[in-house]
């Protein structure tokens, strides 16, 4: 079995602001300097947003779903354009971009605004691309149990544009595809269509 890590001691809002005052003066900043005093308490209270995630779960937003009467519409459901805006885990730089969700129901829906929220529930936490479209994918699996899944995420990532490979126009795309995407090859193909404007 896996080694777990030990659950980890959060520190006050009054370290986490020292942390950042620490980070100021080892770039050779004053943090007493006019425009840098409040500077702390402004980059603690950004990173509760950032990472609002985990104060949210897949469960409290997708936990319900509509068994409505769909007069049969058993097709593909798809939101495009979903905003993405994300942190990758390596160095905390902002990844953003669109993700296209499509879902195939099974007798029941999800409410739309749902998937958006799923998206912001998984991107606002510490991540990597592949994870982040993995983790939507699955989430919807679970609790809608539809047909099948497909999450497509392109996203610039700033830790590659400003720092690093300074790639500023280059964009990752990851794909994940379950149930009936995975099998069934034209079905991919009308997702990669209708995501296409
Ligand atoms: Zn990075």
């Amino acid at each position: 079995m896996a080694k777990k890590n030990p659950p980890v001691t959060r520190p006050s809002r009054e370290e986490a602001e020292a942390a950042i005052t620490t980070l100021i003066k080892w770039i050779g900043e004053d943090p007493n300097r006019e425009g840098l005093k409040e500077t702390p308490r402004r980059v603690v209270k950004a990173f509760e947003e950032y990472f609002s995630g985990y104060n949210m779960s897949a469960a409290d937003v997708l936990s319900k779903s509509f068994s409505e009467d769909m007069a049969g519409y058993n097709e593909p459901v798809l939101i495009r354009d979903i905003e993405v805006e994300s942190r990758c885990e390596h160095h905390m730089a902002p990844f953003i971009g669109r993700a296209h969700v499509a879902y195939i129901p099974n007798g029941r829906i999800l409410g739309l605004s749902k998937i958006a929220r799923v998206v912001d529930v998984f991107a606002h936490r510490m991540q990597v691309q592949e994870r982040l479209t993995s983790e939507i994918a699955l989430a919807i699996e679970k609790y809608a149990k539809p047909k099948g899944v497909a999450v497509f995420i392109e996203a610039e990532h700033f830790c590659m544009k400003v720092r690093g490979a300074h790639q500023g126009h280059s964009e990752t795309v990851t794909t994940r595809f379950l149930g009936a995407y995975k099998t069934d090859v034209n079905l991919r193909n009308q997702f990669f269509a209708s995501i296409r404007k």
